[in-house]
């Protein structure tokens, strides 16, 4: 499925990015939580200008019926009693005997005129005794609440652009990852067999050729094992290919865990497995011509010796009641600068050890010594 890689950390990033969203969005709006308390909490019931309008009037009316005798006290007697309407203010200014403006409710200076919603000049007769203003108090949560609208819409456009761009940066880092990931496993696929876990042939060759050189340069000896599983035809016929597919994993695994990491090893056909041993013993040409065994070829022997005989010894269950063995043939070269090898008569020469095993009676290991053209084998 082509958003796969999606599924397995994307829950768990989108509740992070939830998470990083709510918080961005509740701090953002804090500004604005005292806006939203008033006004759904402590929003007045009778929130209506017209309303306001009608009141007002009646307010206005009121005044002219109830302060007949204008005096200080009384219209601040009527103030006081209007003034407990939730949603409306009632003010009244005046001039003073010397001629000052006074104002009812607080100072003077403090009053917003150009503010008040209702203006109302009180006369009596033709003495303009002051002005009873009447302000909308609904008019400040209005403001508010279109700065808190405002706020809100900044909030919900730059919280998506977060979140868009948040989640394309982790669709695409899922993305690149995914992509890393299958490029490794091609990779991976491209030089190993599928069956055994080992090195194409085709890796062996350019490696060979490669190793070859770094040997020649080093002066490190290099081995090569040519490995063959005896009668695996026999072994087929016997119980099934699938028994011999596992068999050969099994086989694979035995030389894998026997030679070092750093060490080649392939399947080099069907049941043949061809490995290169690097830096085995000590430097090419010491004491060769004088000894049967050179010194650098001990090691490479023993680990021959060591693979053969767990693969000898090694039982692989097949079900409840069958277990099975089986036995390889090994043939091994050098390469030295004895001999002018090529990579091709380095691998002659490992296969040729390696008939002589078969031809001998399987399941031993033949040498190639170099410089010599002699042949030991090993049961
Ligand atoms: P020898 O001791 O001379 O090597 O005898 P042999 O039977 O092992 O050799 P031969 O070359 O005649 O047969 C090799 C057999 O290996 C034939 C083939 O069916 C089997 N083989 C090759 N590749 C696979 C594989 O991937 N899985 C299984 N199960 N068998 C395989
Ligand atoms: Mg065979
Ligand atoms: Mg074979």
């Amino acid at each position: 499925m082509a958003f796969g890689f999606l599924k397995t950390r994307f829950i768990l990033y989108f509740m992070l990015l939830v998470a990083l969203g709510v918080f961005l969005f509740n701090s953002l709006l804090t500004r604005q939580s005292a806006i939203m308390y008033r006004y759904f909490i402590e929003k007045p019931s009778a929130y209506n200008l017209e309303r306001a309008e009608r009141l007002s009037t009646s307010i206005y009316n009121s005044f002219k019926k109830e302060v007949l005798i204008p005096s200080i006290e009384n219209i601040e007697a009527f103030i006081k009693k209007y003034n407990d309407i939730p949603f409306l203010s009632v003010n009244f200014i005046y001039s003073d005997a010397s001629g000052n403006m006074k104002s009812v409710v607080g100072d003077v200076k403090d009053i917003d005129i150009l503010n008040a919603e209702y203006v109302y000049q009180i006369r009596s007769g033709t003495e303009n005794i002051g002005t009873l203003l009447v302000y909308d108090i609904n008019k400040e949560y209005k403001k508010g609440l279109g700065e808190y609208d405002h706020i809100l819409n900044v909030t919900r456009v730059s919280f998506s652009f977060l979140l868009i761009f948040l989640l394309s940066i982790f669709i695409y880092r899922e993305y690149s990852v995914s992509m890393e990931h299958r490029k490794r496993i091609a990779e991976y696929q491209a030089v190993h067999d599928g069956l055994t876990g080992m090195y194409t042939n085709k890796y062996f060759k350019e490696h060979l050729a490669q190793e070859m050189k770094k040997s020649r340069r080093s002066g490190l000896p290099l081995c090569l094992l040519m490995c063959d599983v005896d009668h695996f035809k026999r072994f087929n016929d016997t119980y099934g290919h699938l028994a011999g597919d596992v068999v050969l994993q099994h086989v694979a695994r035995i030389i894998a865990e026997n030679v070092r990491e750093s060490d080649i090893v392939a399947r080099y056909g069907g049941e043949e497995f061809a490995v290169i041993l690097l830096d085995t013993g000590a430097k090419k040409g010491h004491d060769a011509a004088k000894r049967t065994t050179p010194p650098f070829t001990e090691e490479s022997l023993m680990i021959a010796q060591r693979i053969k005989k767990k693969i000898e010894t090694a039982r692989v269950r097949l079900d409840s009641d069958t277990e099975v063995g089986v036995t390889m043939s090994v043939g091994l070269s050098f390469y030295t600068d004895e001999t002018e090898h090529t990579q091709s008569s380095l691998v002659h020469e490992a296969d040729q050890a390696l008939y002589q095993s078969k031809n001998n009676g399987r399941n031993r290991i033949t040498v190639s010594y170099p410089g010599k053209d002699e042949t030991v084998e090993y049961v």
